[in-house]
């Protein structure tokens, strides 16, 4: 057969590709996506879809987005790419610089990676390495439960979403789960952080800030968090805040850290860093961190690398970002999907088949009634997806939890078409 010539891409694809998350013998056949432009994608078919989740939160600005393309072009036909060992150039120290403006003032240290897995990957072994290049054994880390940190080794350790990593549970690093401070929980949550503290085995506490994303969208109060933290700083523990879904916006500031009192001693960046064209991820530290590596002893530095680390393409696409993201009528339409999502919250919340309504910043998510514990993927929620997909608007609910997470250029009305669906699936899927 000559597949060059055979145009039903979904077919094709069938033939060799291995999809993320997905059981190929049960999935449906996959969307053949052509072309976007702004919050809009379209199918080989030319059925319109609203992109109401980023594309998995990676893209605020919109598909296509011509300022990030012409940046990339540039640097594209300058320098692509050189090696960052020996090396250095300009798009990686603006990053860095740029960062250095942004984000809490105690980050002063940025290593580059290319996904979120490789970002919270590196805090960990930064955070464990820290303490046996000064002798002390300290080798566990903390994690609250349900979170998601990533699918590499270290990273899915700390993740709590249990079918994720089931097959590997004896191989992972070791990792001590407290519960998530949401309303009511703050105690139970501090109370079991405390406890942990009673021993010198912990090197690291991470955790998503504010929002677990991969959970459902799980919301929690700044000063909960701030608590940990600061009881984390009085053992010694690092903390690390994985700011992989939240950074760049979601929470309605830059990071959702930009909420707290306490600072974390490492910041994990990467979906919405450039903008979702290329691929990269950084993670930061304090120069206490970072210190803790300078020696003149050789066997002490961070033997850790990729051989795309800081590519000058990926740095062009994430200045054009951030530049986009500090644009005024950025930060207005920010405020603006947020003043939309409360007023659809106030509107929609007493539903009889709505449990819980939550938003932050350009997050909106609602939890629906159900018997038992909808599973993650269980068949209420495929059919609120299947639902929506038919609808042409690309929503992935979590068990029982819709959410949005739209690019910040959708207009109010696509985003009340959102709405709109979402009113209609809670009458007709059940
Ligand atoms: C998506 C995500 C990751 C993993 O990022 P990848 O780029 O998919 O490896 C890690 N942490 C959080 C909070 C995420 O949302």
């Amino acid at each position: 057969m000559n597949t060059t010539q055979n145009n039903d891409l979904a077919a094709r694809d069938a033939h060799y590709l291995w999809h993320p998350y997905t059981q190929h013998k049960t999935a449906a056949p996959h969307i053949a996506i052509q072309r976007g432009e702004g919050a809009l994608l379209w199918d080989d078919k030319g059925k319109q879809y609203i992109d109401a989740i980023a594309s998995w939160w990676v893209n605020p600005f919109g598909h296509s987005n011509k300022f990030i393309a012409d940046a990339i072009y540039k640097q594209l036909t300058t320098l692509e790419h050189v090696l960052f060992g020996g090396f250095t150039h300009e798009p990686a120290i603006q990053v860095a610089e740029k960062l250095k403006e942004i984000l809490p003032s105690n980050q002063q240290k940025f290593f580059f990676s290319d996904n979120g897995s490789t970002a919270v990957e590196i805090a960990l072994k930064v955070a464990l390495q820290y303490y046996y290049n000064k002798g002390k054994k300290r080798t566990k880390i903390i994690a609250f439960e349900n979170a998601f940190h990533g699918d590499t080794f270290a990273a899915m350790a700390a993740s709590g979403i249990s079918f994720f990593t089931e097959a590997f549970s004896g191989s992972l690093i070791e990792v001590t789960r407290i519960p998530v401070p949401v309303a009511g929980q703050e105690e139970a949550s501090l109370d079991a952080l405390k406890e942990l503290t009673k021993t010198n085995d912990y090197a690291a506490f991470i955790f998503e800030p504010l929002v677990q994303g991969a959970a459902g969208m799980v919301m929690y109060a700044p000063e909960a968090l701030d608590t940990l933290i600061s009881t984390c700083k009085d053992n010694n523990i690092f903390t690390v805040a994985d700011e992989v879904m939240t950074g760049f916006g979601k929470s309605g500031k830059n990071f959702a850290c930009d909420y707290l009192t306490a600072q974390p001693d490492m910041m994990c960046l990467s979906k919405a860093l450039t903008g979702g064209t290329i691929p990269m991820a950084i993670t930061t530290f304090t120069q206490e961190l970072f210190d803790g590596f300078y020696d003149d002893d050789v066997n002490k530095a961070l033997f850790h690398g990729h051989t795309f680390t800081a590519n000058p393409t990926g740095c062009a696409a994430a200045l054009a970002s951030i530049q986009l993201l500090q644009q005024p009528e950025m930060q207005a339409n920010i405020q603006r999907i947020n003043q939309q999502h409360l007023a659809f919250q106030a509107k929609i919340a007493q539903h009889p088949r709505i449990k819980t309504t939550r938003v932050l910043g350009v997050i909106f998510a609602l939890e629906l009634k159900t018997e038992s514990k909808e599973s993650y993927y269980g068949g209420l929620r495929n059919k609120l997806y299947n639902y929506f997909i038919d609808k042409g608007v690309i929503l992935r609910p979590v068990g029982n939890i819709i959410y949005i997470l739209p690019p910040y250029i959708i207009s109010d009305e696509l985003l009340s078409e959102i709405y709109e669906t979402i009113a209609s699936a809670i009458e007709e899927v059940h």
